[in-house]
């Protein structure tokens, strides 16, 4: 049988200019890491492209699972090899489009043809229109049809091989985890701070996870929820340390010393702190939240200022401009959504104001916040942080 081969190509870094190389060996170290319980397989990099080989053709769609899930990567095809002959393209062609046939109900079809190698001696209208004469001749029952074919045939003749593919599985694209970073993401068992964490994560960035519960009040499921939603994330971003906090001293703190309406920015304001500090330990540079503009009365404008007031370090808020229901799209896509639904409480939740503030002042804030021992509580959090590691789970 012929050699298939998967074609990857990359997103954006294909626009990086010096600096390029740092990416694709990045993205290359990345796929060998997913694929690695596979036995046997050859990934390269080859003009401006990468190719896995020499994998097991039932595994195929597997390995096209994993590897769909690497940050970097545009599109992936499976592809045909064909010597850059004539001949062997049109026989690799003819092969191709068996396979398709066997499967589908096929009537139409178009070559689409491309020479990267411009030795090669035909030019790709020609080619086009000459392997296209090879599959008919070869499948009585086609016919070509230019404007809306059943099946685009790609033909890519390269330097020392041509590859015949037909479609791209469309990826994630933005840039390889490790190229920007690292950040803390403050991860609830929300909708939200699951697709924050992955945004931030797509642009290259590695994660760290802080979650905060107020245990006994919320329960080892709500924490369990947590993890699940961590190992998801560990998909896409790798293994990575997640430290759990119990908040419910900072909360008594707050519900005896500070006023009921101004509970929950109190709260938001305790958490940032804490989160800073762990971040600054851990080699973290920025924080990440899931807040989007306006979604509760903690997300509005004057609550984001009171809250990003609480620290120095810069808070990347991802979806600050999304609507919710585009939100829940990328949950769904990246597998989070159904975990997240879940109903188990938040510690937020635990201790909710009947009217909270929505504008708060931040002069009125700070004020209140005077009567609370700030570095005493947060010294004590500190303390008891657990930190747990998040690994994959089979
Ligand atoms: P999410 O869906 O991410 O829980 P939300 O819409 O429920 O967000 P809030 O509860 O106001 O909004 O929380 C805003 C952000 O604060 C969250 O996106 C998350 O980054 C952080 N956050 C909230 N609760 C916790 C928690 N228990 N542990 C860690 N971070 C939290
Ligand atoms: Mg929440």
């Amino acid at each position: 049988m012929r050699e298939e081969l998967l074609i990857i190509r990359f997103g954006e870094v294909a626009l990086k200019g010096k600096n390029k190389s740092f990416f694709e060996r990045k993205m290359i170290a990345r796929i060998k890491k997913v694929l690695k319980g596979f036995d046997k397989i050859n990934v390269t990099r080859e003009e401006g492209l990468v190719f896995i080989r020499e994998y097991n053709i039932e595994e195929r769609e597997d390995i096209i699972k994993e590897v769909s899930k690497v940050f970097g990567i545009a599109s992936i095809s499976p592809a045909l090899i064909a010597k850059p002959f004539l001949e062997d393209i049109y026989d690799a062609s003819n092969e191709f489009m068996t396979s398709v046939m066997e499967k589908e109900d096929v009537k139409t079809f178009k070559i689409e043809a491309k020479r990267a190698d411009k030795n090669f001696p035909v030019k790709s209208p020609d080619l086009a229109r000459m392997v296209g004469g090879a599959v008919l001749k070869f499948q009585k029952v086609l016919s070509v049809d230019v404007k809306n074919p059943d099946v685009y045939l790609h033909v890519d003749v390269r330097r020392d091989k041509a590859l015949i593919y037909r479609s791209k599985i469309v990826g994630f694209g933005g840039l390889p985890l490790g190229t920007n970073g690292k950040g803390l993401v403050l991860l609830s068992g929300g909708i939200d701070s699951p697709v924050a964490a992955w945004m931030m994560a797509k642009r290259g960035m590695r994660i760290e996870a802080i979650h905060f519960h107020s245990y006994p009040y919320t329960s080892q499921r709500a924490r369990d929820k947590v993890q699940a939603l961590a190992e998801k994330l560990a998909i896409y971003c790798d293994e990575f340390k997640m430290h759990v906090v119990n908040l419910l001293p900072i909360q008594e703190a707050i519900v005896k010393d500070a006023p009921e309406e101004e509970m929950t920015i109190h709260t938001r304001r305790f958490m940032m702190k804490i989160a800073e500090k762990i971040a600054e330990k851990n080699n973290c540079k920025m924080l990440i939240t899931g807040e989007s503009l306006g979604q509760v009365a903690s997300q509005t404008t004057e609550s984001i200022v009171a809250t990003d007031n609480a620290v120095n370090i810069p808070v990347m808020r991802p979806l600050i401009a999304m609507d919710k229901i585009d939100i829940m799209e990328i949950a769904k896509d990246i597998d989070t959504y159904e975990i997240s639904i879940l109903p188990y409480e938040d510690c937020c939740t635990v201790f909710l104001p009947k009217r909270p503030v929505t504008r708060p002042k931040l002069d009125k804030i700070l004020e209140s916040e005077q009567a609370l021992d700030t570095e005493k509580l947060i010294e004590n959090a500190l303390e008891n942080v657990e930190t747990v590691k998040i690994v994959l789970r089979d």
